[in-house]
């Protein structure tokens, strides 16, 4: 069967993408049409559908076709003159600018193929898909994809729904050679303020040399980085096998606070090229775009990534020793607030994503395969560091995955995982290490900070200088004057006085925004908040506990004075 697609906007401001469907050579009576429901790189439904607006199908003579639904991302087509010919017209809502949706206005065309082309649902023939881009000529078209007069031709819909699409006259874009690749950075920005490309190209160049380097070879030739930056705060970043799409704001700090977020994005990303766009949990090889894939191996392809995308980073040089640190410290704060490590393993958090994405719907009830896995990269990469006398690392561990997939086709599972991990450490007893980590709720940092001393780190722990956080154990955010709860700690005081959202509208009768602001109040054990619940203005007493504070701040250090074996070892850990 072959799909000729054709995508317009036929009233940009309106948001709309407007798609035109030619299909050849159909054959059957009734043709099913799909959407995918969820996109590779974010492990939740996504629902698609929700955007087309309208659908409608046509005979070869214009002839209106019944169209029906049986689920939600399904478009069934009565061809009952078994026309070989059908035509189809839908149009979808591109209103959502990240790195993995869609966004279409007077200036821009952009869309991620995952959200927007259907494809036939007989799964055993090859289909041909042409897409032709229909935009003003003063639009330069952006994709990884070969595109000849605005047309896209292909036969892999895999690759096809990996590949998104910029159209717009607002790009700028240059390129870098690393070996036999070239990778191409886009920046596009309607205020037309771009990255500086020669300090960019300088640091990209650095960890892209660092990544290549860790894995030897690339599963790519050409790499685009494509990174859209906005006038208003935002951070995202999308992988693909041969681009990443990164979104970042405010366009105004790009080369100044956003920096080191660009860099590691796009680090990030880049790794992922390797880890989970090429070597993947046999529970998405191949990915079904149509249903849940659950793994519980989620602490491998964003865990590992997180931790390599700044590992690279640093050992590349781009990032020094205390820039990298800081990355660590963001993942350690997290796991030291989130008492989701108590509710539920690492793994079986991976199978929850698919419930409640990258949130915890209910307060403290999972653990992020990012954040813990991350510390749990840096635990085994130190721990097999240690145990093979310095000779192998985590890395090692990843090019066993590699190898097995790129020369058997063969995707891991935990089995293999772990099978390598103790090839390396020899111990079975290091199953334990797994037991405590993975398997069981629990809190990562005891472990951590044992491994960690034998390197020379440790970890500095500084109290709250905010009185909330210090003795009564919860979070408030600011808004236009208004102080509401917005995190709490189980185990403090406020945990059972508390609720999420209360606003707080007086403290021991002083106004909130003093209260807030008094440092004083450090020295009283026991306040009493006024605070709105349910339209309801009430009064709760909190005590404070003797002897234990809350949210502490949790730093990465290495010590001043290393012993000869710490320092030796520390400098394996960051060369490694
Ligand atoms: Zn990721």
């Amino acid at each position: 069967m072959e799909l000729f697609f054709s995508i317009s906007q036929s009233n940009p401001v309106s948001h709309y993408i407007n798609v035109k469907l030619k299909i050849q050579n159909v054959v059957d009576k009734k043709l099913i049409l799909l959407l995918p429901r969820w996109r590779p790189g974010r492990y939740e439904l996504g629902h698609f559908s929700k955007n087309i607006q309208s659908f409608y199908a046509y005979d070869s003579k214009g002839r209106h076709l019944v169209v029906t639904k049986s689920n939600t991302h399904s478009w069934e087509i009565f061809n009952d003159s078994l026309d070989k010919e059908i035509f189809v017209e839908y149009n979808y809502y591109a209103n959502e600018y990240n790195a993995g949706a869609c966004y279409a206005d007077e200036n821009i065309l952009y869309f991620n193929p995952v959200h927007l082309l259907m494809k036939p649902s007989y799964s055993d023939t090859i289909h041909k898909f042409h897409i032709h881009i229909n935009v003003p000529e003063s639009y330069k078209i952006i994709t990884s994809l070969s595109i000849k007069n605005n047309t896209i031709e292909s036969t892999d819909y895999d690759e096809l729904v990996d590949s998104p699409i910029v159209a717009t006259p607002y790009v700028k874009s240059f390129s870098y050679e690393v070996d036999e690749y070239t990778f191409y950075v886009h920046t596009i920005d309607i205020h037309e303020k771009y990255i500086d490309e020669e300090k960019t190209k300088n640091d990209f160049k650095k960890f892209t040399e660092q990544i290549l380097k860790f894995w030897g070879s690339a599963p790519f030739k050409e790499y685009h980085f494509i990174i859209h930056l906005l006038p208003y705060s935002y951070y995202h970043g999308v992988e693909h096998l041969k681009n990443t799409v990164i979104v970042l704001g405010p366009n105004t700090q790009i080369m100044s606070k956003l920096y080191n977020e660009l860099l590691g994005v796009a680090s990030h990303e880049l790794f992922h090229a390797w880890n989970i766009k090429t070597i993947r949990p046999k529970q998405m090889f191949p990915y079904n775009y149509y249903t849940e894939n659950y793994s519980e191996l989620g602490f491998i392809y964003e865990g590992f990534t997180t931790y390599y995308g700044d590992k690279l980073l640093w050992q590349s040089g781009v990032f020094n020793d205390d820039e990298f640190f800081n990355c660590i410290n963001e993942r350690l704060n997290r796991h030291f607030i989130n008492y989701g490590k108590f509710s539920q393993s690492l793994l079986n958090s991976s199978i929850d994503t698919w419930v409640d994405g990258y949130a915890n719907h209910a307060p403290h009830k999972k653990v992020s395969i990012y954040d813990e896995g991350c510390l749990l990269a840096m635990m085994m990469d130190l721990y097999i560091i240690l145990k093979t006398k310095k000779k192998k690392s985590l890395r090692d561990v990843c090019l066993k995955l590699y190898d097995d997939q790129i020369n058997n086709n063969e995707p891991y599972t935990l089995k293999s995982f772990i099978k390598y991990f103790l090839e390396f450490t020899k111990d079975e007893r290091d199953i334990v290490f797994f037991g405590n980590t993975l398997l069981f709720p629990n809190d990562y940092i005891p472990l951590f900070e044992k491994i960690i001393e034998i390197f020379g780190l440790y970890i500095e722990y500084k109290e709250s200088e905010n009185w909330w956080e210090r003795y009564f154990g919860f979070k408030a955010s600011e808004q236009q004057g208004k102080y509401s709860v917005n995190h709490i700690l189980p185990e403090s005081p406020a945990y059972y006085a508390l609720s999420l959202n209360d606003e707080i509208l007086a403290v021991n009768s002083i106004t909130s925004k003093d209260a807030f602001t008094d440092k004083n109040i450090n020295k009283i054990d026991t306040i009493n908040l006024t605070i709105q619940r349910f339209h309801k203005i009430i009064n709760v007493e909190i005590k404070a506990l003797k002897n234990k504070t809350f949210y502490q701040k949790l730093s990465l250090r290495l010590k001043d004075k290393l012993s000869t074996i710490e320092k030796d070892l520390f400098s394996h850990f960051k060369k490694m």
